[in-house]
Parts: structure tokens; C-alpha cells; sequence
């Protein structure tokens, strides 16, 4: 049986790989000069390939429950062992976070072309699939070529990163089959704040908690390492809150972000090492008063913040209201957002292919018999930390078995 991958990306040479154990004559037809261009890119260059704390609730989808029987056919320990059986020793961070032992991604992409070419799986490259038609029983992918297979698997992934290959044409060609797509938009992606100061205080980074609400409701609450840009924030909870914001964003919701930018104090315990501090240095200038507690850069963005038009006032004239304004500022910063990053920035796309057309167990087309889905397309993403890539390693692995079974 001649079966088509339409996108080498994660999902796609795990399909082939799964396809061409069960003995199906395997081609994938990758747009890219190259195979898995975004495995190299993910994980900061390591490729956080999974993660020991999987579970359900690290998923986003408007019909989550489909997602789950490919989750558990390839679940985390299938996904260990499948990539130990390859030679990836994993490495666990103290979070849980999976990587390669080798902290290489390189790694991870090698030990799959590998595989797909020691099961004589092929690789078309440079190959961008504009089209697919089914005639009776078999599909032509129309491309630089018409090249005919029985079955295909798309897996040209969402919108996110498109320089990494994913534009989102993997959506047209299953809508050309009656597929509907929840309207995309970017998951894991820095966002845009209101604030006239952010040039001033970018590159500024500190361990912090972020809360998210829409109005008055808190939507989701991170803690971790935050980066001020020159158009508001970033940073691993940045992202992570960010499919909600923006979520609330489309929902044309007021949405703020309250930051702590000294999770480990209380207020009562920064009043009393400001007190102690300020009583030190009464006789320097508010402004001098704060260098060597925070970053020197945001010392008269804090202080305008609190409510301080003149930074000379002497730190010895602070009272106990004037220093729980600066501290009320250091603890629950808020902040509108006003958007977020493009598609160019983001690592993930929430929304894509309705799962309630696709038969859940197979990941096969209800609408088409023989079209498969896999990945990033569906209307499925994760959380940061390895969720991601472990749909597609589950989603891909599913649809490649069902897909040869003849
Ligand atoms: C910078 C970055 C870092 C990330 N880090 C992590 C991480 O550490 N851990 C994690 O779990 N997730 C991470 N992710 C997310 C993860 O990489 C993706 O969710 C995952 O790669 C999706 O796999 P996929 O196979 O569905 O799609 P993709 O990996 O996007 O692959 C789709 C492939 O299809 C090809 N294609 C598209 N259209 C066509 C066409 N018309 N014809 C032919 N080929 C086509 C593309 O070129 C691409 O190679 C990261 C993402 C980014 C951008």
C-alpha cells in the first residue's frame, strides 16, 4: 500500500515511521529543503521532547475528549521507549520536562531520519503540496508533480513559526475535502502591554509570578522567569498564560496582568525590609534609596508607577502609606494587554481541523475515507513544556498505524 505524509515536521516522520513498520511503501512530501526544520528550532536548541507530568489538563481544544485515545495509544512511556529504542536517553529536568540526554535537537531529528530511512520511508524535499484530489480509491497530491497514493496523512502543521515551513495551507487542503477549521490563532506567544516605559526597561528579566484576568477574574496564574521587552512581556509564563489571554482578547475582554516581582516576600516582609533600608539610607534620594534592591533601569518606572512625581523626595521622609505604594507596584503590577506577537513568534496554533469530523481512535477523515490527520493541523495544542511535540508524536503514531492497517 503507497501511503502520502504531506509535511516531514514531528508528527509527520512518526506517521511514516509507524506506517512503514506495518510494511506500507512510505513517501513524505516536505515543502522545506529539509525534513523537521522546527524540531531543530525547538526547546531553545534541545527539544523538550515530552514531559513525566502529562496529563489531559496540559491539552486545549474545543473537543478535548477526542484527543484523548491517541494520547493514551502512544502515551508517555510508548513515547520513552520508542525514542530509547531509537538511542535517545532522555534527560529529566526538575520539572519533569523531557529532553535528550545529549541536549542536542539535532538528536532527535537524526534518530528519526534514521529510522525512516532504515524502513525505507522516502523523503521528497522542496516538494510544496498545493492540492489533493480523490479519484474512486486513490489520491493525487498535486504539487510540483501529481504523484498518486491510497492513502495520505496530512500533518503540514498550524500557522505557527510559517518560516519554519507551517502556513497554514494544510487547512485549505482539508476544507477542499469539507473539513471545518476553528479559526486558528497563536498559542505560546509573547504579549503586547500598555505602557509608555518598555524601551526603557527591556531585557530586564527576574523570577516572578504572573496572574492573568479577564476584568475581574483571574484566568490562569504562572510562575517563572519573566523578560520585559520593548513591547511589553515574555518568558516561559508569559507564554503559557497567553492562549488564554488572547482567548479572551478575540472575546473582545478587558485583559490585565497583575506581576510579582518578589514572589517570595510578602508585602508585610518587603514593608519591613524597605522600612530597614529607607532608615539606612534616609539621607539619599528616593531614587538613589533603591539601587542595589532592583534593577537600576526600573527604579523611576516603579517609582512614577507608585505614584511619585518627585524622585528626589529623601528616603528618610517615606511614611508606611508612600512605601507600601512602591511595594503594591512591586507585587501586583498591572498592566492591559493590548495584543500579541505574530505568527512569526508564536511556537503553537490553538484551533485548526474539528476533531468531531475525524474518527478519534484512527485520527481518519470522516468526511473522506483514506485522509488522515496528524499533529498540529487538528484542533489540538499543549501547554510549554513538551506537550506540544507529544500530541505529535501520539497523533502521528496513531494515524500511521491505523493508516497501513490494511
Ligand atoms: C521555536 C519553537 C520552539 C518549540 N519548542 C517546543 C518544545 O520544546 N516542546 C514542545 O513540545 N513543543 C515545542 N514547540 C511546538 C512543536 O514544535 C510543534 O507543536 C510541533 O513541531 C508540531 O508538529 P507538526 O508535525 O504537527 O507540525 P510541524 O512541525 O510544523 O511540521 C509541519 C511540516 O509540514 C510541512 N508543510 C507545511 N505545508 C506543507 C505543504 N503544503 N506541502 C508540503 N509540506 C508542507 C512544513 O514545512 C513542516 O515541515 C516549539 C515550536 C516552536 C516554533
Amino acid at each position: 500500500m503507497k501511503i502520502a505524509v504531506i509535511g516531514g515536521g514531528a508528527s509527520g516522520l512518526t506517521a511514516a515511521i509507524a506506517a512503514a513498520k506495518n510494511g506500507a511503501e512510505v513517501t513524505i512530501y516536505e515543502k522545506m529543503n529539509r525534513v523537521g526544520k522546527k524540531i531543530l528550532a525547538t526547546g531553545n536548541g534541545r527539544c523538550n521532547y515530552t514531559n513525566m507530568n502529562l496529563s489531559f489538563e496540559c491539552y486545549h481544544s474545543n473537543n478535548l475528549k477526542l484527543a484523548e485515545t491517541a494520547l493514551n495509544f502512544f502515551d508517555l512511556n510508548k513515547t520513552l521507549t520508542f525514542f530509547e529504542d531509537l538511542g535517545i536517553h532522555p534527560y529529566v529536568d526538575e520539572s519533569g520536562k523531557v529532553y535528550p540526554n545529549s541536549l542536542q535537537a539535532s538528536s532527535i531529528l537524526d534518530v528519526l531520519r534514521y529510522e525512516a530511512s532504515r524502513l525505507k520511508v522516502e523523503e521528497k524535499t522542496d516538494f510544496n503540496v498545493t492540492g489533493l484530489r480523490k479519484n474512486k480509491d486513490k489520491f493525487s497530491i498535486i504539487g510540483n508533480d501529481t504523484i498518486t497514493a491510497d492513502r495520505v496523512i496530512l500533518s503540514t502543521g498550524g500557522k505557527a513559526s510559517p518560516q519554519l515551513g507551517s502556513d497554514g495551507r494544510g487547512y485549505e487542503i482539508a476544507k477542499s475535502f469539507g473539513h471545518e477549521i476553528i479559526e486558528p490563532y497563536p498559542a505560546l506567544v509573547q504579549l503586547k502591554l500598555s505602557g509608555r516605559y518598555f524601551k526603557r526597561i527591556a531585557g530586564i528579566r527576574f523570577d516572578g509570578i504572573v496572574k492573568a484576568c479577564a476584568g475581574e477574574n483571574l484566568i490562569r496564574e504562572e510562575e517563572g522567569e519573566i523578560l520585559f521587552t520593548d513591547y511589553g512581556v515574555s518568558g516561559p509564563p508569559i507564554l503559557q498564560i497567553s492562549r488564554k489571554v488572547i482567548g479572551e482578547l478575540n472575546n473582545k475582554n478587558k485583559t490585565y496582568l497583575f506581576i510579582d516581582m518578589f514572589p517570595n516576600y510578602s508585602k508585610s516582609e518587603l514593608y519591613d525590609i524597605l522600612q530597614d533600608r529607607f532608615r539606612r539610607v534616609g539621607y539619599k534620594t528616593m531614587e538613589d534609596g533603591m539601587i542595589g534592591f532592583i534593577n537600576k533601569k526600573l527604579i523611576p518606572v516603579i517609582l512614577y508607577e507608585a505614584g511619585f512625581g518627585d524622585l528626589n523626595k529623601q528616603c528618610g521622609n517615606l511614611n508606611k502609606k508612600d512605601i507600601y505604594k512602591i511595594i503594591d507596584i512591586l507585587k501586583e503590577w498591572r498592566f492591559e494587554v493590548t495584543g500579541y506577537n505574530s505568527w512569526s513568534q508564536a511556537q503553537s496554533t490553538a484551533g485548526g481541523v474539528k476533531l468531531s469530523q475525524v474518527n478519534p481512535k484512527t485520527l481518519e477523515s470522516l468526511k473522506v475515507k483514506g485522509l488522515y490527520f496528524a499533529g498540529e493541523i487538528l484542533d489540538v495544542d499543549g501547554d510549554c513544556g513538551g506537550f506540544n511535540l507529544q500530541w505529535a508524536w501520539s497523533s502521528g503514531y496513531t494515524a500511521g498505524y491505523f493508516c497501513s492497517i490494511i
